[in-house]
């Protein structure tokens, strides 16, 4: 086991030389080895030992980037130079990234080492990550289940101890779920606040960056490095972005909204229960604890399906066998290599999707689905702007189930897909949410709580999940 708190605490302990940043790279590169059945990298860059030796006597002049020496994994959509970049998909299998994304560019400039790209659902569709090219990936806890997706390689390779953080992207829940899944902190950013240029896009109206860590410590250091405007995606957000990490200690008692549509019929007790316990934790710390509605949650996963897909069907058009990646031998003509290379590249779940997203778009059924969907989304949107006029923050599970059984959902996507219940809402309203792991079940798989704030108050949001982390569960 990696044996320091987070960041700061390992950069103290190689200026006391207690550790060295060499050994640790060599430690991690040996568990992803010893690990390997777990599947949770596509690539690993033996580079990284080289890289831990420069950046060790950076740290030592004095002179080090805020994240020196801290060793990250990338899931496999998010470009960097010179790199493979797959989506686990084999349409893209021997596609190499030309430039980097700025998430990479920002964690680079501040000295991290990146060890090596994650395993992921294909192009993100999914929440197990059973939909890879590159083959499942098992959840450490209990390798008959999965990680959750479809981030499910960056959650695991943080929970297993294969790196000290990870960034994944959550579209609907990628980050969230899996992190709960897998027993780690996982933080989806506000739609906006973290640059998507370089990643592959899958819905652009809703997909986010966003890292995995150990702790909330490392989480609000990676979030102050990677958030912030970006000249090369006009979505992301000019507000500044705060010290996150020097403001982790709350200066007053916040109002904490609980929606009731969140903790009925499906949630799985021991979840509710573990939920219940800490809140009342907090209404002991001082907290006030108010239930609150979000009455349009039952049309959640219907709108964030119909939409995704829709921006999925025209996202991935520009896969057609002859710009990018994998094109059939000796096509008959350019229609027959379109069809071919793209029915042959592209995986069950990827081609569901496009067809559906497709059929919605049509001109017959624009109006039934893809615009009344767009309307709901600003229906469900109003509910988190109504209820955050009375609450500081909310809390809810992330997922109505600990990890489930590999194959159990598989043949039957709309079960898979009512596994997003609790985290679609906040992608269709573009607001921050984290998971934080609260405890175990009786099967010893990982419970995950999920705090929400409005929109650009990630400070909250850290701030919460530091209490809770600290006082709360520390004192159990
Ligand atoms: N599970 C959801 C889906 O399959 C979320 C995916 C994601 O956030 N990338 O669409």
């Amino acid at each position: 086991m990696s044996n320091y708190k987070n960041h700061k605490n390992k950069i103290d302990k190689i200026l006391n030389r207690e550790i060295s940043l060499e050994e640790n790279v060599l430690y991690f590169l040996k568990n992803i080895e010893e690990k390997n059945y777990l599947n949770a990298y596509n690539f690993v860059f033996p580079e990284s030992i080289e890289k831990a030796k420069k950046v060790e006597k950076k740290i030592f002049s004095g002179k080090y980037g805020k994240l020196a020496g801290m060793v990250i994994a990338i899931k496999d959509v998010i470009a960097i130079k010179d790199k493979p970049l797959t989506c686990s998909s084999n349409i893209l299998r021997n596609f190499v990234s030309l430039y980097n994304a700025t998430v990479i560019n920002k964690l680079i400039a501040e000295d991290v080492i990146i060890i090596g790209k994650t395993n992921c659902d294909e192009f993100a569709m999914g929440s197990s990550n059973e939909n890879s090219a590159f083959g499942k990936v098992f959840n450490p806890h209990d390798t008959n289940r999965v990680p959750g997706g479809s981030s499910g390689g960056s959650a695991v390779a943080v929970a297993a101890d294969l790196c000290d953080a990870s960034l994944g992207t959550d579209t609907g829940g990628s980050i969230r779920q899996p992190a709960a899944f897998c027993g780690v902190f996982g933080l989806k950013p506000t739609y906006g606040r973290v640059s998507r240029y370089g990643l592959t896009a899958f819905a652009s109206s809703f997909d986010s960056i966003g890292p995995f860590a150990k702790s909330t410590d490392d989480i609000a250091l990676i979030i102050s490095v990677i958030a912030g405007k970006d000249k090369n995606d006009s979505t992301s957000g000019n507000q500044t972005v705060p010290d996150y990490t020097n403001n982790l200690n709350f200066d007053k008692k916040l109002v904490i909204g609980i929606p009731k549509e969140y903790f009925s019929e499906g949630l799985y007790y021991e979840i509710k229960d573990k939920i219940n316990e800490i809140l009342n934790k907090l209404k002991l710390n001082g907290f006030v604890i108010k239930e609150i509605n979000l009455p349009h949650n039952e049309y959640t996963i219907a709108t964030y399906y119909i939409l995704t897909m829709a921006e999925a069907s025209s996202n991935l058009a520009r896969y057609d066998g002859a710009r990018y990646g994998y094109r059939i031998e000796n096509p008959k003509n350019l229609l027959d290599m379109y069809i071919e290379s793209r029915s042959k590249g592209f995986g069950a779940e990827v081609k569901r999707r496009i067809m559906l997203g497709t059929y919605v778009l049509s001109s017959g059924y624009y109006d039934a689905y893809y615009k009344k969907a767009q309307k709901v989304r600003q229906v469900i949107k109003n509910d988190f702007v109504n209820a955050f006029k009375s609450v500081d923050i909310i809390i809810t599970p992330t997922t109505p189930t600990t990890a489930f059984k590999i194959g159990e959902n598989e043949d039957d996507p709309l079960q898979m897909y009512l596994n997003d219940i609790y985290t679609t809402s906040i992608n269709l309203a573009g607001i921050p949410a984290i998971n934080i792991p609260i405890g175990k079940d009786k099967n010893n798989l990982p419970i995950g709580m999920q705090i929400l704030a409005n929109q650009f108050e990630e400070e909250k949001l850290l701030q919460m999940s530091n209490f809770i982390e600290k006082e709360i569960l520390k004192s159990d």
